[in-house]
């Protein structure tokens, strides 16, 4: 008999619920769930076609050590004895854990508990920090918290919605259908999309802005200086409840005419014609996503734009408010447990010792860690300068992923002892392990996951494990028993990790933190099963919260929010050797490093190849034609894909997907081209902005 389950897409941030359909054969049909407030029964492409990506095929069916079998008890006690001894000789910072937005909060939560309070170290960072960690930062200056303050409705209720460095079509694509919907009910909505690119997303814009790369917090100045100019400031908003508007507006007021246009490479008119728009309109939605966060000024980009909300008080209100989109799963649910190298659980601060002790006092940890840990561009060259003795990956594939892929590649077969756990054993991240765990994959595991509104929902498992696969937590919590810690790693489901977290986020909180579940603290695994989706908080008094910061209450210490003077300047990336601006991104029907959408054919006959968007003139000049094969290079390294000739990619840089991998295709990593820069404030890496050269690539 058929059976049907409840539970959450895997894929982007936008979190939509799914009814998963398992046949008496086995065979697993989705739909979408039309009682889930994220996507009301909607699915997109990649969602659609889950049930074909969870067949066996490629699967990692039981641990293995040096490429061959091994019990879990075998491998599970060389991981502990690697990490005690590592330890022991080198100290808590030699070892480190590197985990994925594809983790689930209990996996996060359990992976983050034994490292900080346990092992006594801050190195775990997590693939979400190249997603999300700029917009971390900056909600941190100006709010004092990493909280977001709006909702998806707030799309549909906004007179004016601006995509700023986000590709919603492809990338968010139900909330597209739920903004397009909106504008198409209500004609007199209007839409900006700022993009470099003219892409899918664009043609919905009632104004499409093609900004020249990282030109972002010039045009964000544009429009502090311009609300100024204009009376469209809310003075009283500013006076109450906030702080620095001053020194912010002077970095405005710096910037002339000629620099605006030269640093967003945008004319006077397109400028004038979206300030106009944002002064003259109440209700106003910035949406941003990785085009602002991955920068080497994503921190200050986010700020600027949380600057010009703060100014007119459009926050936290019905229709209005900047809103971070992130781009994985559960990258929020990461950013709630902590599981980022300089934060602590529950939206505590590393860097506050009053956190770290009450953090320590709850855990009863014997340590906690005191300072930051690596985070991911740093945490992999610590491993390639062979500082990193012990290193566990969960579930991501950063040899394909990172910037700096083949350092990263190199820092795996430095780094004495690596462990991978994973679905598959055939990745290019787990073909460099000492150590494979077999792990859970969407459909087998069980826990939650948090999306871009702060909605938390269950995956649930509604197939059988395959073969010995394990979920993550539980992996982490027997090596925590094998290294002395069993008594607080005591977890037999995930249920139980759920209400210790959810106890965590209140304890010694009245208040203080928005982030606050503890209504889950003492709810049983009942209710964990039968949990509908819900947004944080819900506290133990019962009380939510659907919007935050309205009333002008801000987490800093004096309760009011901070503008952050951000200053405009542009770094030139291109050389005369390397004379293309390379952006990178994703498509619409893959994921990632296509390690389960790459197993539906129906998904890859949207595009079957690596490719390069160029605009006319460019392929041009250098003899590329269109459907040809072009080689792309940067300093670092080379990628051969098909050259798309398009005048939707702006002259003089190229677009790029980040999918594909050696499994796919010889030479498609786009990562291998991307070095290491980050921003200084979140570690997020430029991944947008790479100069590179082109031309024609004959096979000799
Ligand atoms: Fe999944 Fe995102 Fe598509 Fe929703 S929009 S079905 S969460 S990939």
């Amino acid at each position: 008999m058929a059976v049907e389950t409840k539970t959450t897409c895997p894929y982007c941030g936008t979190g939509c619920g799914v009814i998963a359909r398992r046949e008496a054969d086995g065979r697993v049909s989705v739909k979408g769930d039309p009682d889930h407030p994220a996507n009301f029964g909607r699915l997109c492409s990649k969602g659609s076609a889950l049930g074909e990506t969870v067949d066996l095929d490629d699967r990692l069916l039981h641990p293995e050590i040096g490429g061959r079998r091994a019990s879990w008890d075998d491998a599970l006690d060389l991981v502990a004895d690697r990490f005690r001894t590592a330890i022991a000789e080198h100290g808590p910072d030699a070892v480190a854990f590197y985990v994925s937005g594809q983790c689930l909060t209990e996996d996060y939560y359990v992976a983050n508990k034994l490292m900080k309070g346990f092992i006594g170290s801050a190195n775990i960072d997590t693939n979400s920090r190249l997603c999300m960690s700029s917009s971390v930062a900056g909600h941190r200056r100006a709010f004092g918290a990493d909280t977001v303050p709006g909702t998806y409705e707030d799309l549909e209720l906004a007179d004016l919605v601006v995509l700023t460095g986000s590709n919603l079509a492809w990338c968010h694509p139900v909330l597209f259908q739920r903004l397009a919907a909106a504008k198409a009910a209500r004609p007199e909505m209007k839409v900006v999309v700022i993009d470099p690119r003219r892409t899918m997303t664009a043609e919905i814009a009632d104004l499409h802005l093609s900004i020249r790369a990282d030109g972002d917090v010039a045009l964000f100045l544009g429009l502090l200086r311009h609300l100024a100019a204009h009376d469209a400031l809310d003075r009283t908003y500013i006076a109450a409840h906030t702080r620095g508007f001053h020194a912010a507006l002077a970095e405005a007021l710096a910037l002339d005419d000629a620099e605006l246009q030269a640093l967003t490479g945008l004319t006077a008119s397109e400028t004038d014609a979206f300030f106009r728009l944002f002064a003259d309109t109440e209700k106003v939605v910035t949406c941003y996503s990785q085009g602002v966060n991955q920068s080497s000024a994503g921190t200050d980009k986010v700020n600027a734009i949380l600057n010009c909300h703060l100014a007119t008080g459009r926050i936290g209100r019905p229709g209005m408010g900047p809103f971070s989109l992130t781009g994985q799963p559960n990258a929020m649910g990461g950013r709630e447990v902590g599981g980022l190298a300089n934060m602590l659980a529950a939206h505590m601060a590393l860097e506050n010792p009053e956190d770290r002790d009450r953090v320590q006092r709850f855990w009863k940890a014997p340590v906690i860690a005191d300072h930051a840990g690596l985070k991911a561009v740093d945490l992999f060259r610590a491993a390639a300068d062979g500082k990193i003795k012990a290193l566990w990956i969960m579930a991501t594939n950063p040899v394909v992923s990172l910037p700096e892929a083949d350092l990263v590649r190199q820092a795996l077969r430095t780094c004495p002892f690596t462990v991978v756990s994973d679905m598959s054993g055939s990745t290019d991240t787990a073909r460099e392990a000492d150590v494979l765990l077999p792990a859970l994959g969407w459909g087998e595991k069980d826990g939650t996951v948090t999306n871009s509104e702060r909605r938390i929902s269950r995956q649930r498992a509604f197939l059988p494990a395959p073969g010995e696969a394990q979920a993550d937590w539980w992996q982490i919590a027997e090596v925590a028993r094998r290294l002395g810690y069993g008594e607080a790693f005591p977890y037999q489901s995930p249920a139980e990790i759920f209400a210790e977290h959810a106890a965590l986020s209140a304890f010694e909180n009245e208040g203080a933190r928005d982030f606050d579940i503890g209504a889950w603290s003492r709810r049983g695994g009942d209710d964990y099963q039968a949990m509908t989706p819900f947004q944080w908080p819900q506290r133990q008094d019962g009380s939510t919260q659907a919007r935050f910061f309205a009333d002008g209450r801000f987490y800093h210490a004096d309760g009011k929010a901070r503008f952050v003077a951000v200053s405009p300047s542009v770094v030139e990336r291109r050389t005369a050797d390397f004379p293309l601006i390379l952006n990178s991104g994703r498509i619409r029907d893959h994921w990632h490093t296509m390690t389960r959408t790459g197993k539906s054919a129906r998904l890859s006959s949207h595009i079957a190849e690596p490719f390069c968007e160029i605009h006319p003139r460019d392929a041009a000049a250098l003899g590329i034609e269109d459907a040809a094969l072009v080689a792309v290079e940067s300093p670092l390294g080379r990628v051969i894909l098909r050259a798309l000739v398009t005048p939707r990619q702006a002259e003089g840089a190229l677009f790029a997907p980040m999918h594909w991998n050696d499994g796919f295709a010889a030479e498609a990593r786009i990562g291998a081209l991307i070095p290491g820069l980050t921003d200084p404030h979140s570690g997020q890496p430029a991944s947008k902005n790479v100069a590179v050269r082109a031309r024609p690539f004959k096979a000799s």
